[in-house]
Parts: structure tokens; sequence; C-alpha cells
């Protein structure tokens, strides 16, 4: 691959761009810390990751003259940095909680193995330890994206996304494999200063691709942020009035295609009481402890609203429309264990309570406003009827269903 011919592009001027890029995306990485405050951890990150790379890109055949030794470690050990420090801010992108243990094991373990080997006075083996340790973390890298990016972007999106740390992944288990197979190889690429042309445009396609990647997830960081800002009540985490008319909007619209959906309205009692003899910290503990609660026993693709104040509301998807046994069977659920899980405050214990209203749509009503006065309806009649418990707006409900 080394010889073939490439003259539209000479290897300094490879070189040359792939630093001048380094640099540019540096300094993109550093408005975003410094000026925007945008993920300051990991622009600052991206910021080193990208300075790791300049001295060598831009030091042409400075090392001819250095020692093998030296022309082996550092170069392979500068690389390892980058990418070392690119996944971390990778996972600071994508918010990733588990302790980088990976990433420490096979950087120390690389690193250690580069020296080792150069002291030994391989050729080969600080090559390939490097070509290896930049395998596995590349390889992390992908399992970060689809652990990270999760079920939240397209399948499409998400390969797209771990494409250039795969192909990076790729390149170095091919380029340690012609090491250990093909006799000379690490001589051979130890020989001359430079890289070869092929190996220099695949390195700046790799890396640009990587930035790439890098920016496309921040921007998706930030588009996940607003959507967060937008559609989340502040305090509790559930969806916030509009979002979950929208989503009820949506809910009814499926109707006509036979998706049904129940309507549970909720709202804790005497509520004013939390306020009045504990305080206004108490309230909103018992917000969030309830919403916990309700969350935690609804299923994934229920949505869960606050509609204001104490007063909530879910809308629960129906395998059967119509299906209200199933609809007040999980309304009871919410209201058991709410009234069976109290609420720790300082040193007591409180213990909450809530009325439930549950309902079917109308299949004339446009936005689901419908359902939402009958679930209301219900809810009112739990009040009337005591608290603390569910009714089902079963006479609304055809004879047929
Ligand atoms: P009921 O059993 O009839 O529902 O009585 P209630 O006391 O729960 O209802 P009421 O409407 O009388 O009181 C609701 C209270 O909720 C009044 C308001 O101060 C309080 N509240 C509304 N929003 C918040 C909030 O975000 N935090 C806190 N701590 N209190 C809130
Ligand atoms: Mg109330
Ligand atoms: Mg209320």
């Amino acid at each position: 691959m080394q010889d073939l011919p490439m003259n539209f592009l000479d290897v300094p001027t490879l070189l040359q761009v792939s630093a001048t890029f380094n640099v540019i995306a540096a300094l993109a990485w550093l408005v975003l810390a410094k000026a925007f405050r945008i993920a300051p951890r990991a622009s600052w990150l991206m910021v080193a990751s990208h300075l790791v790379r300049v001295p060598h890109l831009s030091c042409g055949d400075c090392m001819a003259t250095a020692p093998v030794a030296v022309r082996l470690v550092i170069p392979e050990l500068l690389l390892m940095s980058s990418i070392v420090l690119l996944l971390l801010a990778l996972r600071r992108m994508l918010g990733s909680r588990v302790r980088p243990r990976h990433i420490a094991w096979i950087s120390g373990v690389g690193a250690v193995s580069v020296v080792a080997g150069a002291v030994s006075g391989s050729a080969t083996a600080p090559q390939l330890a490097n070509m290896l340790s930049i395998a596995l973390l590349a390889g992390l890298a992908v399992r970060e994206i689809s652990r990270g990016v999760g079920d939240r972007l397209s399948r499409a999106i998400t390969v797209c996304t771990a494409l250039p740390f795969a192909l990076l992944s790729l390149l170095s288990l091919i380029q340690a494999a012609m090491l250990l197979t093909v006799h000379g190889w690490g001589e051979r690429l130890l020989a001359s200063p430079l890289p070869g042309p092929w190996r220099a445009l695949i390195g700046l396609v790799v890396t640009v691709g990587i930035s790439l990647t890098l920016i496309a997830l921040m921007i998706w960081r930030l588009v996940m942020r607003i959507q967060h800002l937008t559609h989340r009540d502040p305090l509790t985490g559930a969806l916030n009035r509009r979002a979950f008319e929208q989503a009820l909007a949506e809910a009814q619209a499926q109707l006509a295609r036979g998706r049904g959906f129940a309507l549970v309205m909720i709202d804790i009692d005497h509520f004013k009481r939390i306020n009045d003899q504990h305080g206004h910290a108490a309230g909103d503990a018992a917000l969030l402890h309830c919403v916990a609660l309700w969350q935690a026993n609804l299923r994934e693709f229920d949505r869960l609203g606050r509609l204001g104040g104490e007063e909530f509301c879910a809308l629960l998807p129906l395998a059967t429309p119509g299906d209200l046994t199933t609809a007040a069977a999980v309304a009871e659920r919410l209201r058991s264990q709410l009234a069976a899980t109290p609420l720790r405050w300082g040193s007591i214990e409180l213990v909450l309570t809530a009325s439930f209203g549950v309902a079917l749509p109308a299949q004339e009503d446009a936005g689901g406003e419908v359902a939402l006065v009958r679930a209301d309806a219900e809810l009112y009649r739990a009040k009337a009827e005591g608290r603390n418990r569910v009714c089902v707006a079963t006479h609304l409900v055809p004879a047929a269903a």
C-alpha cells in the first residue's frame, strides 16, 4: 500500500492539513468551552485531544535523526493520549456514569508495552501495542455511543455516528495484523520518518470523521437538553401541561386507527395541609415522592404529566381499546402504592394519599378535551366520596366495549 502512486497530494502537505485541522478544531472547542460554556468539561477534553496531535503532525521529518526508541515512543504515546482524551470527552457528552476503568487499563497496559517494546529494541512490539490499544479504545467508543444514544436516535444515525470509530478500530486491527504477519513490516514503517501517503490520508479522513461525529453528538445533546427544558416540569421531571396536552392530542389522533388509551386524573389529598404544617419544602418533597413512585409503577410508554399544583394525569395506551378494567387496575396500583409508602421528612413520616379519576376518550373529540373532562369528573367524585380512592367512568363505556 505504501508504494501505490498518489501524486495529487504529497505527505508533508497532508500532515500540514491535518495539523491545521486539529488546531482549528481545538480553537472551536475552546470557544464552546469558554465563550458559550457548552459542555465545558467535554469541550476542554476535546481541546486537549486535538492539541496533543499537533506537534507530531507539524514537525514533518524532524524526528528523522532522533534515536529509534524516541521515534517509536513519542508519536505512539501522543496518538494514544489523543484517543484517550477523545474517549473521555465522548463519555462526558453521552452522560456515561460507568467508571472509566477499561480506558485506564487499556491505555496503561498499552503505554507500558510501547515503552517496554522500544527499550527492548524491537521495531514491531511498540507499534503493535499501540495499534491494539487504539483498536480497543476505538471499540470502547463504539460501545459508549450505542449505549449512550440508546433508542433515542434511529439505528441508521447511531451506526453513522459510530462509523468513524469502528473504522479506526478496524484500520488499527489491520495494521496490527500486518505487523504480525508481514515480515519486516515494522522496520519498513520505521525506515521512513514520514508515514506513507495512504496512511496520512486515511489518518486525516478518520480525524475529520471523528470530529464531525463529536460535533453532531454535541448538537444532539443540546437538542435533548432544550427538549427536556421545554417538555418537562422543572420540579418533578413529569411532562409539563403543554407537553402532556400534545401527547394527549397525538393519542387521540391514534384512536381513529384503533389504538385506544385511558386517562387517569390524579390529585393529592389535603396537600395544602402538608405545606401549612411542614412548610413549602416538605410540599415540594411530597410532589417529588409521588412522581417518583408513580413513574416507577407505570410502563415505559405511559405518560405522566403535571397539569398544575398537585394535580397530575397519566395517559395509558391500551392494548385493547376500551379496556377500562386494566386502566382502573393501574390507577388502583398507583393509589395503594402511595398510601403504603410514606414520605420520610426529617424525623417524621408523612402518609400521603391521592384521589383518582379514570375515563376513556370519545371518538369525536379532537384534542382529548372530552377525555380530560370525563376523568376530571371522576376525580371530583372520588374526592366527594371521601378521597384516597379510584373512581371509574364505567357509565360512559359503550355496551359492546
Ligand atoms: P384536596 O384534598 O381537596 O385536593 O385538598 P388540597 O389541599 O390538596 O387542595 P388545594 O387545592 O386546597 O391545595 C393545593 C395546594 O397545593 C395549594 C398550593 O399552595 C399547593 N401547591 C401548588 N403547587 C405547589 C408546589 O409546586 N409546591 C408546593 N409545595 N405546593 C404547591
Ligand atoms: Mg389536592
Ligand atoms: Mg388540586
